[in-house]
């Protein structure tokens, strides 16, 4: 049977488009991608014509059983998104799925993706961290959201868009409040690239300075909330504070 290849390409620099990339999108005989315009800007860019088929989260479910049946029957296939590595907050996981249930294989071409090059940048702990994707578009399901997130000791990555960016943050500040590590990557690898890495209140301040700070897309990452040992410390101390201070 063929291969399905999961490939990833750029979140901005096209220059991320790896080599091995490049070679498998022209060695296979089609490419699903998530939108067939934009993936066939970067294609013509690398001078690579194949086939595309849509496969995107409205299609994906229904035409996977045609896709697994193409790979049975020997041709192989490559599964791109817009931007960066499939299937994170992208199309592509009813698609896998299928095929690992069909017992055909499935390759990894690994290249960008923007929650592990903002980890890469941000300075807070990596050896332990949790992916949340998009948090809800709406404050008060993004504040619930975080309230159940808020003691989660480990680094936290969120991706946001431009038109809720500001917003995000102010309920990052209100819920884990304005002293939480909190590191802001936008437009990687892209011309106006920017990083900050402090906290939620200086991100919020950044954030409010200069209307160019709040366009493109963003990473979010969110320091880890101080392990329950630590916790409790800090709370025999501020006790002990009190008491010792002779305050309340
Ligand atoms: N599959 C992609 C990946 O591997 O990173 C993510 C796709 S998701 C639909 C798009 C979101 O990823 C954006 O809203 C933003 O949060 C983040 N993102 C993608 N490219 C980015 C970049 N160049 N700089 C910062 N964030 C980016």
């Amino acid at each position: 049977p063929g291969h399905l290849y999961v490939v990833a390409t750029p979140i901005g620099n096209l220059g991320d488009l790896s080599p091995r990339a490049q070679a498998v999108l022209e060695s296979v005989d089609a490419i699903c991608a998530e939108d067939t315009r934009t993936s066939g800007q970067l294609l013509t860019h690398f001078g690579i014509r194949k086939p595309l088929l849509a496969v995107h989260e409205h299609n994906e479910t229904d035409i996977c059983t045609r896709l697994v049946e193409r790979l049975r029957s020997g041709e192989t296939l490559a599964l791109i998104s817009d931007a960066g590595t499939p299937l994170i907050s992208d199309p592509g996981f009813a698609l896998v799925r299928a095929v690992r249930a069909a017992e055909l294989p499935a390759v990894a071409v690994p290249g960008a993706c923007a929650a592990i090059a903002a980890l890469s940048i941000a300075g807070l702990p990596s050896d332990r961290f949790v992916f949340e994707g998009f948090l809800p578009a709406k404050s008060g399901a993004r504040r619930e959201r975080l309230g159940q997130l808020a003691s989660e000791t480990r680094t936290l990555i969120l991706y946001e868009s431009s038109h809720r960016i500001t917003d995000c943050v102010a309920d990052i500040v209100a819920v884990l409040g304005a002293d939480r590590p909190l590191a802001l990557a936008r437009e990687l690898t892209k011309l106006y690239e920017q990083s900050r890495s402090s906290t939620a209140g200086d991100i919020a301040a950044w954030l409010a300075s200069d209307a160019n700070h709040s366009r493109g897309e963003f990473v979010l990452v969110i320091g880890g909330a101080p392990a329950q040992a630590d916790a409790t410390l800090q709370e025999g101390q501020r006790v002990l504070g009190i008491l010792l201070g002779g305050g309340l």
